[in-house]
């Protein structure tokens, strides 16, 4: 709380939609995000439009069961990531994990634990925290679960400079699964932002060949 206040006193918070003065996102802005509608999205990895046959899990199906997203990559949503993810705004944090929190509620009871997809080192040194494991805590606390820190993700390219293919083999392989004991069965999978679904199907791959039964993904955004 002391953080906040400080922080509010040196560079007031404004809206990431309209820059209004005192709010991460005013509610104009809350109620300009486009949420995910379940019902035309595909059911296993949430691509848009993929209700009925989804062209992703037709090639080549994802290795996770099911998906939730707040919405899809489009602003305002899509300007609250970038402000919390690359500038760095930790004073986001709370917002998006309410707003996933919020998408994953019908898996009350489901997840024996919640699992953070880990940035890459160069790209947590770049932003200077490990963005995704806010967003983790807030989905465990509604989801009634523990955060586990199962994965560790090994060097790779940045996605970001990569085709879909190249993203898929840049991926494979990426993440090994950490810690002793036995792996919990039913796991929630939590990322930033779905694209290809390559990171989130390569850090559900390692968990299920470790002994995991069933994963499912909860993302903020579809891109
Ligand atoms: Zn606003
Ligand atoms: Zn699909």
């Amino acid at each position: 709380m002391l953080r906040w206040s400080l922080l509010e006193l040196i560079a007031p918070i404004r809206c990431a939609g309209c820059d209004l003065p005192g709010h991460t996102l005013c509610p104009q802005c809350m109620s300009r995000i486009v949420r995910t509608d379940s019902s035309t999205v595909c059911p296993r990895c949430g691509e848009v439009d993929g209700a009925l046959r989804c062209p992703r899990c037709s090639q080549r199906p994802v290795s996770f069961s099911a998906t939730r997203s707040v919405g899809p990559l489009e602003t305002p949503l899509s300007r609250v990531i970038t402000v919390y993810k690359d500038g760095g705004e930790r004073r986001y944090a709370a917002l998006l994990g309410d707003l996933l929190a919020h998408a994953v509620e019908e898996w009350q009871g489901w997840p024996e634990a919640v699992v953070a997809v880990p940035p890459t080192r160069t790209a947590r040194r770049r932003r200077g925290f490990d963005h995704t494991l806010p967003l983790a805590r807030a989905v465990a606390v509604t989801l009634d679960a523990p955060v586990v820190t199962l994965l560790a993700v090994g060097a790779r390219r940045d996605q970001r400079d990569l085709g879909r293919v190249a993203r898929l083999e840049n991926m494979s392989g990426a993440f090994t699964v950490i810690g002793d004991g036995p792996v919990p069965r039913r796991i929630v999978l939590v990322d930033d932002v779905m694209t290809t679904g390559a990171t989130l199907d390569a850090a559900s791959e390692a968990l299920l060949a470790a002994g995991a039964e069933e994963v499912r993904a909860a993302v903020l955004a579809h891109a």
